[in-house]
């Protein structure tokens, strides 16, 4: 992987508990689908979010009800909270009373600058930070004007726009994301955002689609974000049930070695020299691992033809064999075990190596 560019190089800003950017692990972030005004809802789903993995939660405030709920849904859960509103400076104001621990507003969208001040006066007081989102379907009327469609160019004006908003009133715990659906444009976007400011990035592709698509779209373009090193949060969007864009977004930090509390699975595709029954193994062993905290390599191969040494990078693994498995680490063999018991002596040593990790 090539060197970390802006991560690092972000200006580290404080939400709840964690900071976000500076030389600070990238958070994975979601957002909730219930009414949020319904604190109990809200806060099963939260809590659902957090055994899932996530680290920092978004919920939307399109009305006072919603505001008013954010203290009792604050005093129910262990993550930071982030309080979603458009335009009204008002439901920010409530939201911020209330203990939001980081808020999304547009500063240019409120309105009269004393409405601005107000914000960041409160905001200040409470030491929360501003993410200002940017959205290449709702750029102002004069960017659109000067280049026509949105262009990342365009986008960056925009944050810059607002950051300057901000900056003025000598406010500078921003966050900035620059979502777009269109992905080659989000990481035009993001990475000329990169160069023209050191606030951290939120990063997120917008209205990516259902389970399956989006997954993959939010993979090229986030991936390709992170490869560059640009990204300090992290938001996956799918037409899906938010805990599938925790899992999707822990795949995608382990893939680029982002992630330091999260097992990985290596599987092989299967081929005619297949051995026991790979797919079902693969699948069982992959629900099993999502609950290990410990950053462990495991493998399931469906023969030993080339198995252990084709997965010599994994900590553990097992190689289908003629009615049995053979169990190894770092690629060598270990030792054979039965068929009918291998995905069990494969748990165990997932969770021998799990507890010796945390010994260390
Ligand atoms: Fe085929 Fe064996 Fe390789 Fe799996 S490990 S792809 S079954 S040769």
């Amino acid at each position: 992987m090539g060197e970390i560019t802006h991560r690092s190089k972000t200006r580290p800003v404080r939400v709840g508990n964690l900071t976000i950017g500076g030389s600070n692990e990238l958070f994975i972030q979601s957002m909730t689908t219930t009414k949020t005004h319904d604190v109990e809802a809200t806060v099963a789903q939260i809590k659902r979010l957090t055994e899932a993995g996530c680290q920092v939660v978004r919920v939307a405030c399109p009305d006072e009800r919603a505001a008013r709920a954010i203290g009792e849904i604050k005093k129910q859960i262990d993550i930071p909270l982030v309080v979603d509103i458009h335009f009204d400076y008002r439901l920010a104001l409530i939201a911020i009373e209330q203990g939001a621990d980081k808020i999304r507003i547009n500063p240019g969208n409120i309105g009269k600058r004393e409405r601005v001040e107000e914000v960041v006066k409160a905001a200040k007081e409470k030491g929360i930070p501003i993410r200002i989102g940017v959205n290449a379907g709702s750029l102002e009327r004069h960017i659109l004007q000067k280049y026509g469609y949105p262009t990342a160019d365009g986008m960056v004006e925009s944050a810059l726009h607002h950051i300057k908003i901000l900056e003025d009133l000598d406010f500078h715990d921003i966050i900035v994301s620059l979502k777009a659906s269109d992905v080659q444009l989000a990481i035009e976007a993001y990475r000329k955002a990169s160069q023209a400011f050191d606030y951290p990035l939120h990063l997120g592709i917008t209205e990516s689609g259902t389970q399956f698509a989006g997954s993959i779209k939010s993979a090229a373009g986030l991936g390709t974000l992170l490869s560059m090193g640009i990204g300090n949060t992290l938001r996956v969007s799918l037409s899906a049930d938010p805990v599938e864009e925790i899992k999707v977004a822990r795949e995608l930090l382990k893939v680029f070695g982002l992630s330091s509390n999260a097992a990985t699975l290596i599987s092989c595709p299967t081929c005619g020299r297949i051995e026991i029954d790979l797919i079902s193994i693969a699948n069982e062993v992959e629900e099993y691992i999502s609950h290990i905290k410990a950053p462990i390599k495991v493998a399931v191969l469906g023969c030993a033809v080339n198995g252990p040494g084709e997965a010599r990078e994994a900590d553990i693994g097992i190689a289908g064999a003629r009615g049995e498995g053979l169990l190894f680490m770092k690629g060598e063999t270990v030792r054979k075990v039965p068929e009918e018991t291998m995905v069990d002596e494969l748990k165990k040593e997932i969770d021998k190596l799990a507890e010796e990790y945390f010994e260390k």
